[in-house]
């Protein structure tokens, strides 16, 4: 019997791709079609369960091909109701996933992972002081989103690339893995947004390619110094042609971009940092997303600040920023580590124990 790390996974192929490997095993074209819907309609996991294929072709895919790679190791739920899954990859490293529900909407949001680690470092996220590890491959990162999907029985709505990883610094397989959420999922491109650090090429590039994501830019300072620290991006890409690729993105998709700004105690929530980053943002066309930071009890140096504080912040950015929309963001997750920059911790222990 072939090993299962052995046979080819077809998890993400397209209907193009699954007939040409029909074709090439010598089957009726026909046959790709139906293997197709059992795959992403019918969520099969086993070519022995496609009960309206011939016998031998359901035996010949099985001892050869298989369908999806990842493998459920644990799932948390928060007393919010949002959800957190470890997945190991084939290669045996874990990756985080995450399923929010907000209050009072029907959406059912899944905040998935890019790369294992990140090379960004941003020293108030937990998957930044772990370094990069390695990309994701785009069936990885579609493989989430079926994966919860199924366990749960429920149908996600939009996607947030804001688990591990900076999406940009693995282009090609998250824009192949948005293009596939559409294609094999049925979850459009409005439906998903794209949070970076700032990768100025890579965010042009999107931009050329005119597809109707949302893209997210995690600003975080107004000022260059300080947000060289925060965002250590921000020593290669600088704020000011920063602003102007968002612009550039905005005109290319005509798709309103989303600005984020994690609030922490006494390092950027001044009413100085407020005002700037109101004017920094006037003429984008922009929604501000304020995102109290998550503490942990273990947290000296990153603080949230108060909700007075957070409150007149965002106070003074809309009024600086000629009354764009500022939001503060609804923490989710906290008590199972499933919250913004929280995603590591599952991680680095099994790193750790197996070390
Ligand atoms: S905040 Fe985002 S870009 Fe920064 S280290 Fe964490 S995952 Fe990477």
């Amino acid at each position: 019997m072939t090993d299962i790390k052995t046979k080819l996974n077809i998890f993400g192929q397209n209907l193009d791709e699954i007939t040409d490997l029909i074709v090439s095993l010598g089957h009726s074209k026909f046959r790709a079609k139906q293997i197709f819907n059992w795959i992403y309609l019918k969520s099969a996991k086993s070519f022995l369960e496609m009960s309206d294929l011939p016998k031998n072709l359901q035996e010949e895919l099985e001892e050869n091909y298989r369908i999806g790679s990842l493998a459920l190791i644990e799932r948390q739920e928060s007393s919010d109701g949002t959800k957190k899954y470890l997945f190991a990859l084939e290669d045996g490293s874990l990756v985080e996933s995450v399923l929010m529900c907000f209050e009072g909407t029907e959406r059912l949001t899944a905040c998935i992972s890019s790369q294992i680690g990140c090379a960004v470092k941003c020293p108030f996220c937990s998957t930044g002081t772990l370094g990069f590890k390695k990309n994701l491959r785009d069936d990885e990162i579609l493989e989430q989103v079926q994966f919860i999907q199924n366990l749960e029985q429920e149908r996600i709505s939009n996607i947030v690339f804001m688990g591990q990883g900076e999406p940009l610094n693995n282009y090609d397989s998250v824009v192949s893995a948005t293009q596939k959420l559409r294609q094999l999922i049925g979850i459009g491109a409005r439906h998903i947004t794209i949070s970076t650090s700032g990768v100025i090429p890579q965010i042009e590039k999107l931009a050329d390619e005119k597809i109707q994501l949302t893209l997210a830019l995690s600003l975080h300072d107004p000022d260059d110094d300080d947000r060289d620290l925060l965002v250590p991006i921000n020593k290669k890409w600088k704020i000011a042609p920063l602003i102007d690729s968002m612009k550039r993105y905005v005109n290319s998709t005509n798709r309103r971009v989303t600005i984020e700004y994690v609030l922490l105690k006494d390092l950027n929530d001044s009413d100085e940092k407020a005002k700037r980053l109101g004017q920094l943002v006037s003429n984008l066309h922009c929604n501000i997303n304020l995102i109290p930071y998550n503490q942990s009890c273990s947290d000296t140096i990153f603080l949230r600040p108060d909700d007075s504080r957070i409150n007149k912040f965002a106070e003074l950015v809309k009024q600086h920023s000629k009354g764009k929309t500022v939001t503060v963001r609804q923490e989710k997750g906290h008590d199972i580590k499933a919250a913004c920059g929280q995603l590591e911790s599952s991680y680095r222990e099994a790193v750790q124990s197996s070390s």
